[in-house]
C-alpha cells in the first residue's frame, strides 16, 4: 500500500501523521518507507540528524545516477526506513515541469522498489504543484489530514479536483484512503461544528479514529521520536496506533 498524505494546507497534520503512522505501522511489525517530499523535510528531522544526510531524495529524482540504496537511511525503529528530503527539492518543481514524464518521475523510482515494503508513506507540501501530483501518481491511496477548524475545508475542493485529475489521466486506480479529523479538541464548538461540516462531506471515507490536540505530538519531533517511545502512554501514541489498526483493516 503506497499512501500519500495531502492537502494543501499548512499545519493540518499532514507530517505528525506521516510521521507517527509511520512509525506506528512498523511497531506493528510490517516493513515501512517514509517517504519525505515536502523541502521543508520537518518529516525527515523528525528521525534523523539533517547532517548526515549525503544525498537526498532530489538527487533519486532529479535523474542523476544516484540508487534508491545510496539515499536510503536508517532510523533508530527497526523495520522503517527513509528516504530523506532535504531544501534542494524545492528545485524539483520547475525541473518536473519542462519534462515529458514529469508526472511520473516518483511513480517509476518508487514502483522497482515497492516489492520491499508493506507500507510506504509520503509526505507532501503545502502546495498542488508537481511535488504533491508526482505524490499522487505513484500512490495506491490517499490520506487526507483536516484540522478540525472554523476554515476546515476551505481548499478541499482543489485538493479533490486535482485527485480527480490525477484519477482521469495519470493514476485511475488511486483511491481515497480516508480523511482523518486531526488536531480535534472535543471540548470547543468550533471542533464539533468543523466535525459535522466534514462529515456531511466526507460520510464513510472519516476514520472513526480522530487525532486530538495533543501537545506531546507537537514536543516528540524535537527528540528525534516518534510518539510511540516519546510519550508511549501519550492519547497521541494511542489515537496513532488505532489509525493504523484502521488502516490495516482495510488493506
Ligand atoms: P503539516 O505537515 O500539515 O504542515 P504538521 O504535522 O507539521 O502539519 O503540524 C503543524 C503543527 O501542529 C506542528 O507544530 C505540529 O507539531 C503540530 N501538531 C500537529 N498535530 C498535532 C496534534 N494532534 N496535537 C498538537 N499539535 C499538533
Ligand atoms: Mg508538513
Amino acid at each position: 500500500m503506497v499512501i500519500t498524505i495531502a492537502n494543501q494546507k499548512g499545519g493540518v497534520g499532514k507530517t505528525t501523521s506521516s510521521v507517527n503512522l509511520a512509525a506506528a505501522f512498523s511497531f506493528l511489525g510490517y516493513k515501512t518507507l517514509l517517504v519525505d517530499m515536502d523541502p521543508q523535510a520537518n518529516s525527515t528531522v523528525s528521525f534523523i540528524d539533517p547532517q548526515g544526510i549525503r544525498f537526498s531524495i532530489f538527487d533519486f529524482l532529479e535523474g542523476s545516477d544516484v540508487s534508491f540504496e545510496e539515499v536510503l537511511q536508517k532510523t533508530d525503529i527497526n523495520n522503517l526506513s527513509i528516504l530523506p528530503a532535504s531544501i534542494s527539492l524545492a528545485k524539483l518543481e520547475s525541473k518536473l515541469i519542462s519534462e515529458i514524464d514529469g508526472h511520473f518521475r516518483l511513480k517509476d523510482k518508487i514502483d522497482s522498489v515497492k516489492y520491499k515494503y508493506d507500507f510506504i508513506i509520503i509526505d507532501t507540501p503545502p502546495t498542488l504543484g508537481m511535488i504533491t501530483i508526482n505524490s499522487l501518481v505513484a500512490a495506491s491511496h490517499l490520506l487526507i489530514p483536516i484540522q478540525a477548524s472554523y476554515f476546515a475545508l476551505e481548499g478541499t475542493d482543489d485538493l479533490l479536483e486535482t485527485f480527480e485529475k490525477v484519477r482521469a489521466r495519470s493514476n485511475p486506480d488511486l483511491t481515497i484512503l480516508g480523511v482523518v479529523i486531526t488536531l480535534y479538541d472535543k471540548r470547543t464548538v468550533i471542533a464539533k461544528d468543523s466535525e459535522s461540516h466534514i462529515q456531511k462531506l466526507f460520510g464513510d471515507k472519516v476514520f472513526k479514529t480522530y487525532i486530538s490536540r495533543n501537545v506531546r505530538l507537537e514536543e516528540s519531533p524535537a527528540y528525534k521520536e516518534s510518539i510511540f517511545t516519546f510519550a508511549p502512554n501519550s492519547k497521541g501514541a494511542s489515537e496513532y496506533r488505532q489509525l493504523a489498526e484502521e488502516i490495516v483493516k482495510h488493506a
